[in-house]
């Protein structure tokens, strides 16, 4: 829970399956000259976060074989893999989600790679595009 004031929801960040790090890295950070921010890794995944504007972008390299990014990449090749949302009231909102009929991956919140709570939604309720929501 957070005392601060409603921010409405934003873009938080956009997750981006890669095959390798060190291949992308330097078109996002020295091309485009987003700065870079240390995170820690989740779900099986090396992630370089990469500050652009409010949101971030962050680079997902698979470390193990049986990781949800590696599956994706052997399955589609790499590629944007997740939007996340940061919205003021993230109970609040996975209940609507319940209440609307929206599945849910996480059932009830864990901790995400920035250190904040997070849960993902299923892609099969979203249009099919993995969401990821986030406290602010
Ligand atoms: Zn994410």
């Amino acid at each position: 829970m957070t005392e601060s004031r409603p921010r409405g929801t934003s873009i938080a960040h956009i997750g981006i399956a890669v095959r390798a790090l060190d291949e992308l890295l330097p078109f996002y950070r020295d091309v485009l000259g987003l700065p870079d921010v240390p995170l820690d890794d989740a779900d099986g995944a090396s992630i370089a976060g990469l500050a652009a504007g409010e949101s971030l972008v962050e680079l997902l390299e698979a470390k193990t074989d049986d990781s949800p990014i590696a599956r994706f990449v052997n399955k589609r090749g790499p590629g944007i893999h997740h939007i996340c949302f940061a919205v003021d009231d993230l109970d609040a909102t996975l209940e609507k989600c319940r209440t609307v009929g929206i599945r849910l991956i996480d059932e009830t919140p864990r901790i995400g790679a920035e250190g904040k709570r997070i849960a993902f939604l299923h892609p099969s309720a979203t249009g099919g595009v993995l969401i990821e929501l986030s406290e602010y």
